[in-house]
Formats: structure tokens, sequence, C-alpha cells
């Protein structure tokens, strides 16, 4: 068994040592706040009802951040067992049954890197729905790399993410070095 705070808890502290802080805070910067317009934000305080469902919920960035790195599987099959989840708020009984884990997971070093492309991109095109548009975009390609199973519609939508990805120079060099470590590690 465990808690509603226990499972936000536990998505947070996935989420700082993935260090997706980085990456909000440049889309931030460009006016993409996910938290934008809700009633729940306070200013200088930041949410004031922290909830199970707006933790769980990825945007483009940090999906494919997941995607990218192994764990987007993990994440949602997480988020899965986790039920009463609504839009900006939650139906979360206080206690209920759990038997998957969430991984543990430096990536602070990718996210930054990934922060850093996004910020040179943001500079390099300064017209304001750049970077959001960027970010839509990605999220719809996941979610249809998640619809569609057939291989040849996989390898297109794997295509199409690759184009739009192509500009994170940082990120793209920094993700195949830890791919290769991750590969080393499991072979010996
Ligand atoms: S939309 Fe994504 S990157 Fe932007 S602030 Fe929200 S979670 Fe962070
Ligand atoms: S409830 Fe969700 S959208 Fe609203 S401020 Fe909190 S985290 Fe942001």
């Amino acid at each position: 068994m465990t808690t509603r705070q226990i499972v936000i808890d536990q998505g947070l502290d996935f989420l700082q040592r993935v260090g997706t802080e980085q990456i909000c805070k440049v889309c931030i910067m460009n006016g993409g706040s996910c938290c934008s317009g809700c009633v729940h934000l306070a200013d200088g305080r930041g949410c004031t009802l922290r909830n199970t469902s707006c933790t769980a919920w990825l945007c483009g960035f940090l999906g494919f951040l997941l995607y990218e790195t192994g764990l987007y599987q993990e994440w949602t099959e997480f988020w899965r067992q986790v039920p009463g989840r609504n839009y900006r708020m939650d139906n979360t009984p206080d206690i209920f049954p759990i038997s998957k884990a969430l991984p543990k997971r430096n990536l602070q070093f990718l996210s930054h890197e990934l922060a850093e492309d996004l910020n040179a991109l943001s500079l390099l095109h300064p017209q304001k729905r750049y970077i959001l548009d960027l970010r839509e975009q990605i999220d719809n390609c996941l979610d249809e790399l998640f619809y569609w199973k057939s291989p040849e519609k996989q390898t297109t939508i794997k295509n199409k993410l690759r184009l739009l990805s192509k500009d994170f120079s940082r990120f793209n060099q920094a993700l195949a070095s830890y791919r290769k470590d991750t590969e080393s590690s499991v072979n010996s």
C-alpha cells in the first residue's frame, strides 16, 4: 500500500533527479508555463495544490527526455497505478495499493544540455511561439508514437521526431555518451 502524498513525493523526487527544472526554466522564460492561468498558482508561492495529476503530466519536452533515456514507459506504468487523476486536481484516495516503484536516475547533465539547446534556439528564433510550437510538435509526435503500432508508422514517426530534435546538438551528443555508458555497464 502507499499514500497519495508518497506518490507525489516520489514523482517530484524523480523529476528533480532527472533535472527537469532546468528545462522548465527555459520554457517559462519563453512564456510556456503549464501552470499559467491556474487558480492554484499563487504569486511568490508557486503551486498551492500539488496533486497527482499535475505531477504525473508530461509536456513534449519532458516526455522527449524520458523517451530518449528509456524512462517514459516506467513513468507511465508507475502513474497508471494511481487512481483519481484529473485536470489540475485529483480525487486520488489517501491510501491505495501499488506494486511498481520509480527508478532513481540522475540525468541532470542531460537536462542541462537540453535546456542549453532550447535556450540557444529561443535566441536564434526570437519569434514568440517558436519554443512552444516545438514543444507541441514533439508532444504530438510522442502521442502518435505510442498510438500507432505498425513498424512503418513507427519508422515515419521516429524520423519526424529525429527531425524535430535535430538542433538539440548538445543534448544529442550527451545522449550518445549516456547510451554508450549505459550499454557498457549492462554488458560488464
Ligand atoms: S510545459 Fe513542460 S517544460 Fe514547460 S514549464 Fe511545464 S513541465 Fe516545464
Ligand atoms: S495545480 Fe497544477 S497547474 Fe495548477 S499551479 Fe499546481 S502544478 Fe500548476
